[in-house]
């Protein structure tokens, strides 16, 4: 029997569902994202939304190890063919 919905898979599922719930709630949610809040380790006030990225930003400290290949290397660089 033909149903006037098309199908869905789990996931396209969810992706029209959360389109549709942040159309029917968006003034909600942007009002939260934009509520202002304190971090808690410099004490700024920011917009919540930025606050993830803040804490990304200025109080993780994570050292990425220097890739071998982007090493710098002092000298001329001939190109050889064998
Ligand atoms: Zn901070």
């Amino acid at each position: 029997m033909p149903t006037k919905y098309p199908k869905l898979t789990k996931e396209e599922y969810d992706h029209v569902y959360m389109k549709i719930y942040y159309y029917m709630n968006r003034d909600r949610l942007l009002a939260r994202a934009k509520r202002p809040v304190k971090c808690e380790k410099c004490n700024k006030i920011m917009p919540y939304s930025s606050l993830c990225y803040h804490i990304k930003k200025c109080h993780t400290k994570e050292e990425k190890p220097m890739r071998n290949d982007l090493k710098k290397e002092d000298g001329k660089f001939v190109l050889t063919f064998d």
